[in-house]
């Protein structure tokens, strides 16, 4: 995943990556960028790399400074950000470790790469041809695994467990002798875990709370997330772990609660809360991921599509509705009107549900569409959350294009 300062300095596509190195015990480095991180053993015998960082050309920065030959790599999960790099390091052609499941992830990647390339502009607020072919460039594993796959090199022991969570090829490593555990992005640095995602598939909020609490099993004093990014020791070890386990259950255990009493999904994202002594954990900031993208991830997990409204089994398309509704209505102003009184009264997300009706009924209302601007750059404006901030950002960026194509197309 891309955490706040990883989408900040997102001119991601950039080369011009220069990792900061840096050995955190004997033979233990890390090399980090703004947008992801690895981290390389040195065992005597030959150099284990977990995760790649995002690509071959920040790659490249890191491969000469590792002393050893590289005997192996592993994949904690598919995500760009941890195996975008590999081409860089398999000239001593290591044995590369992951999950089963991790091989299909590349080819959905190649398959989806234009939807990929959208989702990835409204994600991360960035052009939408900009994750292009570069960053396909994936080396698939020599090896997947499913459960435990455990191996020895020189004096260190890496135990290596597959399981779902962020993902479905997860793998996290634990090594014994030093004590530490990789984990990915099991826990990101000191977020609110990134169960959720509008544009991904479900995430498995349940088995991560689990794989965490074989991770808290294990007492590790040293653990690195967030690909090598983050480095978690001592008290903070437990304190991070307890806290998301116990917002993954919690909120977990709150969303069967609602499902099971049939509340709809739109009610139930205002209802799910964090619980009150977790809502400033210093280990949950929700600057990448929110609570709301969490229960409609986890909601889609357990329940099927239909809310349980007749009318919404087998629609029609949503844009015949609303022209429907908007014949009803015949007036753009007071369309207009009605939603900007309500955002004069601090409720601009439903302003925009309401000017929505307009916006699809009449898409070319330049009017409409500078409202939506207003309310959209307004709803951006005090949204902490990257993800749901860059996604209002983007579609800003969408209307003004459309005014600018609609004034163009005006003048011929
Ligand atoms: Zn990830």
């Amino acid at each position: 995943m891309m955490t706040e300062k990883k989408v900040e300095s997102m001119s991601i596509m950039s080369n011009a990556f220069n990792p900061v190195i840096k050995e955190h015990m004997e033979g233990v480095y890390s090399a980090t960028l703004p947008i992801a991180g690895m981290v390389w053993i040195e065992t005597g015998e030959g150099a284990v790399l977990i995760d790649t960082l995002l690509n071959v050309a920040s790659a490249e920065k890191v491969v000469d400074k590792i002393k050893e030959k590289i005997k192996y790599i592993i994949y904690t999960h598919g995500h760009a950000d941890h195996v975008g790099g590999a081409k860089a390091f398999i000239k001593d052609s290591p044995k590369i470790l992951a999950s089963i499941y991790l091989p299909d992830r590349f080819e959905r990647y190649e398959f989806l790469e234009p939807y990929r390339n959208l989702i990835a502009a409204m994600q991360f607020n960035i052009p939408v041809k900009a994750f292009g072919k570069g960053l396909r460039d994936y080396v698939y594993p020599t090896e997947t695994f499913m459960g435990d796959y455990t191996f020895k090199l020189g004096n260190k022991t890496f135990e290596c467990h597959s399981g779902r969570a962020e993902t479905d090829d997860v793998v996290w490593i634990y090594i014994p002798e030093i004590n530490t555990a990789c984990i990915g992005d099991l826990m990101i640095g000191q977020m609110f875990p990134n169960i959720g995602n509008p544009w991904k598939p479900t995430r498995f909020a349940l088995d991560w709370a689990k794989e965490l609490e074989r991770i808290r099993a294990l007492e590790p004093k040293y653990i690195f997330c967030n690909g090598g990014g983050h480095l978690y020791e001592g008290n903070n070890v437990k304190e991070a772990l307890n806290a998301n386990i116990e917002v993954i259950r919690s909120l977990h255990d709150q969303v069967v609660k609602y499902i099971n009493e049939d509340v709809h999904i739109s009610e139930m994202i205002h209802m799910v809360q964090i619980p009150d002594h977790l809502k400033k954990s210093p280990y949950l900031k929700q600057l990448y991921s929110r609570p709301e993208f969490f229960v409609y991830n986890l909601y889609r997990w357990y329940h099927g599509y239909y809310d349980h409204n007749p009318a919404h089994l087998l629609p029609r398309p949503e844009k015949e509705v609303m022209k429907e509704i908007f014949a009803l209505i015949g007036d753009a102003e007071k369309v207009i009107n009605h939603a900007r009184n309500l955002l004069e009264q601090g409720k601009p997300q439903l302003a925009l549900q309401i000017l929505d009706v307009l916006i699809q009924a009449e898409p070319e209302n330049t009017e409409a569409i500078k409202l939506q601007i207003e309310l959209l750059t307004n709803l951006s404006a005090k949204d902490r959350c990257l993800m749901s901030k860059n996604c209002f950002l983007f579609h800003i960026k969408q209307d003004k294009l459309t005014l600018r194509k609609i004034r163009k197309n005006s003048i011929k």
